[in-house]
């Protein structure tokens, strides 16, 4: 077979050689040590937990070491293109602060070694193809799906390994009129690898599994396929050698197909990247209390944007992964709580390789944290950034009362243990609703303990004696001579001890005062919040029940 002329048959018009790619996407010049990792998102329109997962991992590995971290968008596959998917990509891991040095951006490029986007990079692959054709690697195959499949049952009925191989390779060997006429004939053809029949083994070094052996690949998988466009393997590997990658990180779904990878890089004379196979990310089964695989259709926790929707900040989502990728990351946390987490020394080799889990209780306990580490303002800026998008109600509430919102997210905050009543954004807006008039309500019932008439006396009393200029002493000693006055207990041990003799003590008295104040019993602290509020509005909420 003349593999020269079968090579012009198939690609008459690619007339770059594997050296002119070589020289257009030359080695990068970066320090030693530097590494260049990148995403590789399908425009499914559907961006998921893991595709952060990932992001976060290529982005400490590449900015720890001083390289770049790119985006690739894996179009390959057109069949799930949905419209804007690239844009939404970018978004949304721009919201979660993925910040890429170059790649795919939305209307186009950022940097030499685009395209970004697979499917204008199909004269590249065709590059790599003619040549692997022309060294008799590669060749046209015209078995239709239908072939395929009936191929594949008697295998599997023959008790054999399904697939396109040796003595069913049937179209290896075609000579090049049978190849010309059945183009010409119209028939369709992909371009496979011609594999090897060996019972060899590869071993992979991988960066978070360690030694992987794995059987030699044996199979012509599919290069490109019949529109020209090249499969997942073929593209993984041009791409990544001439964007000159040096960490794969990929999800684990693909070491299965690994021994093409690496059957790819030897056939072309390439360095393999290191690679980089992380753990599926699993959750613990509400209804059977296993592990199990997020799923796209019973786990709304697994799209990106619902955690977006949900208003967790991006620090905590960032810490959160960073819990569920390094081993060691808690306890560098608990050292010192107000490092930032881009500090952390992230490292391949503490990752786990059995599932990654996704626990969404602790979600909210680590954006509790994070949100109650951070100053007033910061609260205030990342919230309004979130109701812009989400609510505006309190997008309008925040930029009407600036100066209210900043102090009332400061009550306990400077405290020794500062306060954590806010979770994520979308619960701060219920949680801050008391402290504009606008979203107020009373949402709790009132205390068991004190008949209507007494709440009436009481509040009559409170306002009589009220001076907003007390300070919180002198204020206290005033609920508790009211409190007295009234009959119920001023230290709540007493009540305890003599429940006759009292009709309540002073927690049922301030829990009225916070209801009136706040709506709700559990409060912050009533001195601080009404000094929040102002005393035009501290009098108008307590009026309306003396
Ligand atoms: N397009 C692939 C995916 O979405 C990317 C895998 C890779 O990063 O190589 O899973």
């Amino acid at each position: 077979m003349d593999f020269n002329a079968l090579a012009e048959l198939l690609f008459p018009e690619t007339k770059d050689s594997p050296a002119d790619m070589e020289a257009r996407f030359p080695e990068r010049d970066l320090p030693a040590g530097a590494n260049v990792t990148r995403i590789g998102p399908s425009p499914t329109g559907f961006v998921h937990l893991g595709n952060l997962y990932n992001a976060i991992i290529g982005e400490r590995v590449a900015h720890q070491s001083g390289g770049v971290f790119y985006l690739r968008i894996e179009d390959t596959d057109n069949k799930r293109e949905v419209e804007g998917a690239v844009e939404t990509v970018i978004n949304a891991m721009n919201y979660f602060g993925v910040h890429f040095d170059e790649g795919a951006v939305v209307d186009g490029d950022n940097g030499k070694y685009g395209p970004y986007r697979q499917r204008q990079r199909k004269e590249i692959y065709h590059v790599f193809a003619k040549h692997l054709v022309q060294r008799g690697l590669a060749y046209p195959c015209f078995l239709t799906a239908e072939e395929i499949d009936a191929m594949r049952e008697q295998q599997t009925a023959n008790k054999e390994n399904p697939g396109v191989y040796g003595k069913y390779a049937k179209c290896r060997d075609l000579s090049i009129d049978e190849v010309k006429a059945n183009i010409s004939s119209g028939k369709e053809w992909v371009l496979r690898y011609r594999g090897t029949e060996t019972d060899e083994y590869i071993a992979v070094e991988d960066a978070i599994r360690g030694k992987v052996e794995m059987p030699r690949n044996n199979m012509d998988f599919v290069l490109l396929k019949s529109d020209g466009i090249p499969t997942y393997h073929f593209a993984h590997v041009v791409d990544d050698h001439l964007m000159r990658s040096t960490h794969v990180i990929r999800g684990e779904e693909w070491l299965s197909s690994l021994p093409m990878h690496v059957e790819l890089f030897n056939a072309l004379g390439w360095k393999q990247p290191i690679y980089c196979h992380t753990a599926t990310l699993m959750k613990i089964d509400p209804e059977t209390g296993g592990k199990r695989k997020l799923s796209k259709r019973k786990d709304p926790e697994l799209a990106l944007s619902y955690y977006q929707q949900e208003g967790i900040s991006p620090d905590a989502i960032w810490e959160f992964l960073l819990t569920i990728l390094n081993s060691n990351y808690e306890e560098w946390r608990l050292a010192d709580q107000t490092a930032d987490y881009r500090d952390f020394p992230y490292s391949l080799s503490k990752m786990s390789i059995s599932g990654a889990l996704v626990d969404l209780d602790k979600l909210r306990d680590i954006s509790k944290d994070v949100i109650g580490r951070m100053p007033a303002e910061e609260v205030c800026a990342g919230w309004l950034k979130w109701c812009e998008e989400y609510c505006d109600e309190f997008a309008q509430l925040i930029k009407k009362y600036p100066e209210r919102t900043v102090a009332a997210l400061n009550v306990g905050r400077q405290a020794a243990k500062p306060r954590k009543d806010i979770e994520t954004w979308k619960q701060a807006c219920d949680f801050m609703s008391f402290y504009y008039d606008e979203t107020f309500s009373i949402k709790d019932q009132w205390p068991e303990e004190v008949d209507e008439a007494t709440r009436k006396l009481f509040f009559q009393k409170y306002l009589s004696t009220y001076d907003h200029s007390d300070d919180s002493s002198a204020w206290f000693d005033k609920v508790k001579v009211i409190t007295d006055e009234l009959g119920f207990a001023v230290k709540p041990k007493d009540f305890k001890k003599n429940p006759d003799q009292y009709k309540g003590s002073i927690v049922h008295i301030t829990n009225m005062l916070r209801i009136a104040l706040t709506g709700h019993s559990n409060a912050p602290d009533i001195h601080e919040v009404s000094h929040v509020l102002g005393e035009d509005i501290v009098r108008r909420r307590l009026e309306k029940w003396a």
